[in-house]
């Protein structure tokens, strides 16, 4: 056999092997070599805690999600043209996870996949082309999502807005014109949509945005926002798209999908990382009235979404998350942690703000007032790790610490961040 390489071994091939734009976590990265529940283990047995796994959604290794894997792929598995029985449960236990109308699905592999699909379904539709979408959202990677993911083009590398593209203001109220303190914030933010609509040359094709933001830095929309920005986009005749990829599956506790805590029922659901618990699985699902739009003649065909072994870990996960009660413990759960982290803002300069719901929160660093605090947010995250708790900077300043861990995060395991993290922060001083 060959010699077991260490991590420099593994850093160098992918230096080599890979493009430089391909990016891993951390600058001093650790050997992963297995995990369990909530925890990660390195090549010499040491846990991290990971705080930032939402992909993972009912844990590590779940035992039954990997049984219900293994037996599927000792059986059958086949691109999914032909017809078994394991695509016909997935997809109406999937469907009767959301509101009427929406009763259509398109089974895919990733998020981007599933976002590229639900444009161009709003296209075809409405027979438009324009979209809107909110300042800093990530919305994946194939050409035509990155041409929706300011957080994209607008970065680092990128080449702006493709003409079709059409910007809101991120309803961001720790950075943005209306703050905690505006009771009219939603309304305030949602009448920037109405005044981008009307300023349009031609109607919008979509709007679509998540229920709340994630990689843009746990920006969580203000109470009215979006049913006011969908009246208004639906006035002009254009199909509202909520994007569930990081957030729906019960994570933010009060709701199963996000769109759900605002009182909306979007035109096209899309969602991803958390249905597979790490096996891709995506799905768009949108109403028979679009899906029959959709339908021109053109055939659509995916090869792996919705294959017999994932749809079986499909329905895996969603058995989990239903039987073991995971939304209403990420409620409880994540009402504690942001308890515990507004009582660390409280003796951290450092921290400007503490905000999310459920399992989905984030924590804004700053320095001198609101200046963004990017260098510490990385060197809190790299302590951090070194300390066995793996949490990580996003947001359009990357100063945002995510936190997303499995739904299977308990009260010691935020505990066990908490100290950590404070002390980690006075270390820093
Ligand atoms: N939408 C959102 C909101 C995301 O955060 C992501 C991934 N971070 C995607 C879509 C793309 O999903 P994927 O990486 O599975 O293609």
């Amino acid at each position: 056999g060959s010699a077991r390489r260490d991590v420099h071994d593994i850093v160098s091939v992918r230096r080599s092997r890979f493009a430089r734009s391909q990016r891993a976590y951390y600058r001093r990265p650790m050997n992963l070599v297995r995990g369990r529940g909530v925890w990660l283990y390195d090549e010499d047995g040491f846990g991290y805690l990971d705080a930032i796994n939402n992909v993972t959604h009912v844990g590590h290794a779940e035992p039954r999600v990997s049984a219900a894997a293994a037996r599927q792929l000792a059986k059958l598995n086949t691109n999914s043209r032909f017809v078994y029985e394991g695509i016909a449960a997935y997809a109406e236990r999937l469907c009767a996870t959301l509101p009427d109308p929406l009763e259509v699905a398109f089974l895919v592999c990733t998020g981007s996949e599933a976002n590229d699909l639900a444009l161009r379904i709003a296209r075809q539709v409405t027979g438009r082309t324009d979209v809107l979408v909110l300042d800093g959202a990530y919305h994946g990677n194939t050409t035509a999502v990155t041409g929706i993911s300011p957080n994209r083009y607008k970065g680092p590398g990128g080449t702006g807005a493709p003409p079709t593209t059409h910007e809101v203001v991120r309803p961001d109220r720790y950075r943005g014109p209306y703050g905690y303190d505006d009771p009219d914030a939603g309304a305030r933010y949602a009448a920037d949509v109405a005044a981008v609509v009307a300023g349009l040359d031609s109607p919008p094709a979509a709007f679509i945005a998540e229920s709340l933001m994630g990689t843009a830095g746990t920006i969580m929309l203000p109470d009215g926002y979006l049913p006011a920005a969908f009246s208004a986009v639906r006035a002009a005749g254009g199909l509202c798209i909520s994007d569930e990829v990081q957030v729906g599956v019960g994570r933010l506790g009060s709701a199963f999908w996000g769109f759900e805590t605002h009182g909306v029922v979007p035109d096209i659901v899309t969602m991803g990382k958390p249905l597979g618990n790490g096996h891709p699985i995506a799905a768009v699902v949108t109403t028979r009235e679009i899906a029959d739009a959709f339908d021109t003649g053109m055939k659509y065909f995916n090869t792996f979404g919705g294959n017999p072994v994932s749809c079986a870990i499909g329905q895996t996960v969603l058995d989990i998350v239903q039987g073991d009660g995971l939304q209403e413990h990420a409620a409880d759960v994540g009402a504690y942690f942001l308890r515990t982290l507004h009582e660390l803002r409280e003796r951290h300069a450092v921290v400007g703000d503490v905000r999310g719901q459920g399992l989905y929160l984030g924590i804004e660093l700053v320095r001198d007032g609101r200046e963004p605090a990017t260098a510490e947010a990385m060197a809190v995250a790299e302590a951090m790790k070194d300390r066995g708790v793996i949490v990580y900077p996003t947001g359009v300043h990357d100063n945002v610490l995510k936190i997303k861990p499995p739904m299977v995060f308990d009260r010691e395991h935020v505990t066990r961040f908490a100290e950590t993290l404070d002390a980690v922060l006075l270390s820093l001083r």
